[in-house]
């Protein structure tokens, strides 16, 4: 596993709700169109069980999509992620919401993102996460960026990295 600096060890550590991006997070970003004019995405089955076991750590999950899908609909409820918000370009509303919801600080926030319009929430949250095919100006602006693809085991990486963190710390609290 990748070297971490200590800052983003903490901001890891820190996050008590992962928000999401569908398209080039969950999947590698690819619209498969049926000709009945229906959307296909894929999504990866090993980011599916990691994102389960962030949950089993107390990890709150949420999607914010700028599309609108069914098929994200039934992906979200298989993971049993009840925040879900979609079809918006703009998702700073949905965060806030979100926080005020969860009544979690938007700075005890993560999100995933891989496109311009992630960027907005990046300023806001207390970690910015990203994928290594993300466009290059995501990247720049991300706290950590996994080094695996969207759809391809960038949440997996991102979510064992939030796991294994937020567990030494906790182990840390308490041998201290
Ligand atoms: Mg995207």
């Amino acid at each position: 596993m990748t070297q971490l600096s200590a800052d983003v060890a903490e901001k890891l550590a820190r996050i008590e709700l992962l928000c999401l991006d569908v398209d080039g997070v969950l999947t590698d970003g690819k619209l498969y169109y049926t000709s009945n004019g229906e959307e296909l995405k894929a999504f990866y089955t090993q980011d599916g069980s990691a994102l389960k076991r962030l949950q089993a750590n107390q990890v709150t999950l949420a999607i914010i999509s700028g599309r609108s899908s069914a098929m994200v609909r039934r992906r979200a409820a298989e993971l049993g992620i009840v925040h879900l918000y979609e079809g918006s370009e703009d998702k700073l509303p949905a965060l806030r919401e979100l926080s005020s919801i969860t009544g979690i600080d938007v700075a005890n926030m993560a999100h995933v993102g891989d496109d311009i319009a992630d960027i907005a929430l990046f300023e806001a949250v207390g970690c910015a996460l990203s994928v290594a095919d993300a466009h290059p100006e995501v990247r720049a602006r991300a706290d950590w960026v996994a080094s695996l693809p969207g759809g391809k085991g960038a949440v997996r990486e991102l979510a064992d990295a939030i796991v294994l963190h937020k567990n030494a710390a906790a182990r840390a609290e308490h041998s201290g």
